[in-house]
């Protein structure tokens, strides 16, 4: 698909779920948030027959996230089923990891290809302050599993705040005997993310080169997505940016995401798309539910305005990072 600014959109990113076991200060209040009713979220079988329609347009590489992923029954089933689409190449997890030890083998089983794993801090208080759950052993549980599985691509995600400053460089440091990529993804302005304080890429990539010496840039484990990938002397795997706000990348953007409601969001800052739901609730046949989505895809907006003091008021949740 491409959209009105000639961007090539490949990569469909669906959140199955807005329920989490976990509470991320940045993502979800203390409290939870009121969660979606059963019904309202898309059941596997559309969820399937959405990426069949999105694969004949031309995407080839999704991503189920959430919430949190492995918090809904029988996600390996639903990766199985994707992966057998033709054209699907590659069918990722975003996890926080807490599940992910129990759920691995099926998931491999299945043909998931990658996984990411969120995780901030390798302090267990840090870790209880900052998603307010006292889980980081069986987060990182989940990282020694994933990273003894062959021919998995594995990958950390931490999002830098004042709190885990401390943690930066032991996260990163994970990545030096590991055929690991550990990225730093800089806080949005989306929901709550709107109401911390951001850490630029700069004052991380100081403290890194400070630790570990220069970063030269790297090819990195895949192709075209946001990150930028760097590689310290000595490290087996590498260290890599996603920033947002300092380093913007809409100009290269190739993604739209399916929320756990069924709404396609073209742009993470703002409500554009189409709401599928509806048209699969209608019964409507494979050709409208296409046009829809192509309309919608062509109306993508050109970039977010993070930077200018816009900001996202949907929950990460729902809409899945
Ligand atoms: N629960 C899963 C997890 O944590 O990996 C998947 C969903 S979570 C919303 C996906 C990613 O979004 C996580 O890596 C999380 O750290 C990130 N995230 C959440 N809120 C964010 C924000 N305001 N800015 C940047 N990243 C954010
Ligand atoms: Fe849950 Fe992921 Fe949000 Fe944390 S970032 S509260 S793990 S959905």
């Amino acid at each position: 698909m491409l959209d009105s600014n000639q961007r090539v959109i490949d990569y469909l990113r669906i959140s199955v779920t807005d329920r989490c076991n976990l509470r991320c200060v940045y993502c979800m209040p203390e409290d939870g948030v009121p969660a979606l009713h059963h019904d309202d979220i898309l059941r596997y079988e559309d969820i399937v027959r959405l990426c069949r329609i999105f694969a004949s347009l031309g995407v080839s590489k999704i991503k189920l996230t959430g919430g949190e992923p492995l918090a809904r029954k029988g996600l390996s089933g639903l990766v199985k089923q994707l992966k057998a689409i033709d054209s699907i190449h590659s069918v990722t997890l975003t996890t926080n990891g807490v599940l992910l030890k129990e759920q691995l083998p099926d998931l491999l089983a299945a043909g998931l290809s990658g996984v990411n794993i969120s995780l901030d801090t390798l302090d267990a208080q840090r870790f209880a302050a900052l998603t307010r759950r006292d889980e980081l052993h069986r987060v990182l549980e989940g990282l020694d599993a994933a990273l003894s599985a062959e021919c998995l691509n594995v990958k950390l995600n931490c999002v830098p705040t004042a709190e885990n400053r401390p943690d930066w460089v032991p996260l990163a440091a994970l990545a030096k005997d590991a055929p690991l990529s550990v990225r730093f993804i800089e806080l949005m302005p989306v929901g709550l993310g709107a109401s911390l304080q951001r850490q630029d890429e700069a004052q991380v990539r100081a403290e890194l080169e400070a630790a570990f010496g220069p970063l030269s840039a790297s090819a990195g484990p895949s192709g075209n997505g946001p990150c930028r990938y760097f590689r310290p002397e000595g490290f087996t795997g590498s260290i890599g940016f996603i920033s947002a706000l300092s380093h913007t990348f809409c100009h290269r953007c190739n993604r739209v995401r399916l929320t756990a409601g069924g709404f396609l969001k073209t742009c993470l800052q703002y409500e554009t798309g189409v709401a599928l739901r509806p048209l699969l609730d209608a019964g409507s046949d494979d050709e409208v539910i296409k046009t829809a989505i192509l309309d919608a895809v062509r109306d993508k907006p050109a970039h977010h305005r993070f930077a200018e003091g816009g900001v996202a008021e949907q929950p990460m949740n729902e809409i899945g990072g």
